[in-house]
């Protein structure tokens, strides 16, 4: 492990959110969403020695109430009370929360989500009271959850929530996805507002989602503020990164973000079960490097990421960049290390695949991106004030229904107890499950890819809550009003 330079000679202060629970939880037989990549990320992490540069920290799950800032009351209850035992007791609900399939009930899954949401709020309460200049989340990055309904293995939007508990400080906050697929559920949430830049790189035409073209630019308040680069199968390091850093240039300096979040979704890696890019590891991390290099407070999350031996391989190597250092290419021995065989190595290389995306393609959605961001400004008439906590710091009142511990965020002292530097891993998984191409339902694929984990042959080595009308975003000054849109704007 090397450290790095960095131009200001300075170390970011990292805080790294991590729940040993979440790779307990199964989507079901067969499913490619697999939590347990974030548990084989982590022991990456730590056996790199990473834990002496950064803090790590267990974040208190988030509630039924601090879920309801973006999504419906109802929608969070239903989450909340269903079970695999129970659910054919919700024939209505399942339909009209769009649970089922690519979004199964299965046992845990309201505290699942809580984790995965939990991280991302701690996160960016952090960064907001200057306790880091990076934090990072990989049980976060769900952005295709909906503020009333689950989509694409997604069920509760750890990055709207994020981003809200941002807004409480900061005027403008720029959110970058690098998933292969559109990051639609955040892009919704904040489609009518210019409080958020969203920016999301993807692979548009016959791929779930569906939404994301170059002409959706946001409305009403929102219009051009929000960015979307559709892209073609097998895009490589040097194209994506050939729009990449213009486009995110541009950005920054048109509109002044005060904080970023970064959704990191390493499903664009080479060789992932339901992508279709040829990003190898370095390739992906140097956009990780190119938004760090701002210096702004910066939130990493996770997001998709199907073939987990490079899930893992690719966020924890982040995970090193973040903290300024480079991560010997040699994988460290670890709970997981069948999984890395034969060679070993922490690279995700490239593939041969065709790049569809053509140079004249590719300056064409740039020349069309440029011109949309031209009419941005980046002083959203947000002045005045700044909140002066958070819902972080609030006890939150004793109406609350959650069956749980007495529903107050814990404090700066009590989480700062909860830094957790051990090792201690839970058994590893069963795994190997055939791979499966996503278009619409992974399900629709099933058996089109070779086996992926484990390896063939065996290694000896070793606030009040809110009502169904629009949550309103926090207010940092007296004339800013906006509202969340709610709208489907384009159609799947
Ligand atoms: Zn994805």
């Amino acid at each position: 492990m090397e450290p790095l330079q960095n131009a200001s000679g300075q170390r970011s202060r990292v805080c790294y959110f991590f729940d040993s629970d979440i790779g307990n939880f199964h989507y079901g037989p067969g499913h490619p969403m697999k939590p347990m990549r974030v548990r084989m990320c982590h022991s990456l992490v730590m056996n790199y020695g990473l834990y002496k540069k950064m803090e790590i920290f267990r974040a208190k799950p988030a509630t039924k109430r601090e879920m309801s800032q973006f999504h419906t009351d109802e929608y969070v209850d239903f989450l909340y009370r269903v079970t695999p035992e129970n659910v054919d007791a919700y024939v209505r609900e399942q339909s009209k929360f769009n649970v089922g399939d690519d979004c199964p009930v299965f046992d845990g899954l309201f505290e699942y989500c809580s984790i995965s949401a939990g991280g991302s709020m701690e996160g960016a309460a952090r960064l907001s009271r200057d306790k880091c200049d990076i934090a990072i989340n990989w049980a976060g990055g769900l952005h295709h959850a909906k503020k009333g309904e689950a989509s694409g293995f997604c069920y509760v939007n750890d990055i709207v929530l994020g981003i809200l508990e941002l807004l409480r400080y900061h005027a403008r906050v720029l959110y970058i996805d690098i998933d292969v697929h559109h990051g639609d559920g955040v892009e919704e949430a904040f489609y009518t507002t210019d409080r958020v830049m969203t920016c999301s790189f993807h692979k548009y035409g016959e791929f779930f989602p569906g939404t994301g073209e170059l002409r959706d630019i946001g409305c009403g308040k929102g219009k051009h503020y929000a960015c979307n680069v559709p892209l073609r199968d097998g895009i490589t390091d040097e194209t994506y990164q050939s729009v990449f850093r213009p486009v995110i240039q541009r950005i920054m300096e048109q509109y002044q973000p005060t904080a970023v979040v970064l959704q990191c979704g390493s499903d664009s890696l080479a060789g992932d079960k339901l992508g279709c890019f040829n990003l190898s590891m370095r390739g992906h991390a140097s956009c990780v490097e190119f938004v760090k290099s701002f210096g702004l407070p910066l939130l990493l999350v996770g997001g998709g990421g199907y073939t987990m031996r490079n899930v893992s391989r690719a966020w924890a190597y982040e995970t090193g960049l973040a903290s300024g250092h480079q991560l010997s290419s040699v994988l460290p021995v670890n709970e997981y290390y069948e999984y890395f065989g034969p060679q070993y190595q922490l690279d995700v290389l490239p593939s041969n695949m065709e790049n569809m995306n053509t140079r004249e393609y590719l300056d064409k959605v740039k020349e069309q991106v440029f011109e949309n961001l031209r009419h941005v400004a980046h002083a959203p008439s947000v002045q005045g004030h700044v909140e002066p906590h958070l819902a972080h710091d609030t006890a939150m009142d004793d109406q609350d229904d959650d069956a749980e511990d007495p529903d107050v965020r814990v404090s700066q002292h009590v989480m700062d107890k909860r830094i957790q530097r051990d090792t201690e891993f839970d058994d590893s998984d069963d795994e190997g499950e055939g791979g499966r191409r996503d278009q619409q339902s992974w399900k629709e694929q099933e058996g089109m890819d070779v086996e992926d984990e484990p390896p063939q042959e065996p290694v000896k080595a070793p606030t009040p809550p809110k009502t169904e009308s629009d949550a309103s975003l926090p207010t940092m000054g007296p004339s800013d009003s906006n509202v969340l849109h709610t709208q489907t704007h384009t159609t799947a």
